[in-house]
């Protein structure tokens, strides 16, 4: 037992960068499965070929897919985020939307009343 051990964790290892959260962009070390920060997932795997990959890529590194879903659901996510981060405008906006649609509707449903 002459030869020490080599350390199992190196302090610069320029193979393993670290993985950068996707949510909050705080650096997690490689292997973590969640964001030491904000808890949120790193990896994300592919729906088509079960890949994991880091989540803050937009595509499948293996085969090249799309990672994250539609952008309805990424829209929808805007409009009703999960907590916290409700932003004032983006509910002016869906009222505004919603009322318009409402207006034109009503349009539409009174102009067949009256022919
Ligand atoms: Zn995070
Ligand atoms: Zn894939």
């Amino acid at each position: 037992m002459t030869e020490p051990s080599p350390p199992t964790e190196s302090p610069s290892q320029p193979s393993r960068p670290e993985v950068i959260c996707a949510k909050c962009h705080a650096a997690n070390a490689h292997g973590a499965n969640t964001c030491g920060a904000c808890g949120a997932h790193l990896y994300v795997s592919c729906h088509h070929c079960g890949h994991r990959n880091e989540r803050h890529q937009l595509r499948c590194t293996s085969c090249g897919l799309r990672l994250h879903r539609t952008f309805w659901r990424r829209l929808r996510k805007k409009v009703f985020p999960d907590a916290s981060m409700v932003r004032p405008q983006h509910v002016l906006l869906l009222v505004v939307m919603v009322l318009a649609g409402f207006l034109l509707i009503l349009l539409i449903v009174d102009r067949k009343l009256l022919f």
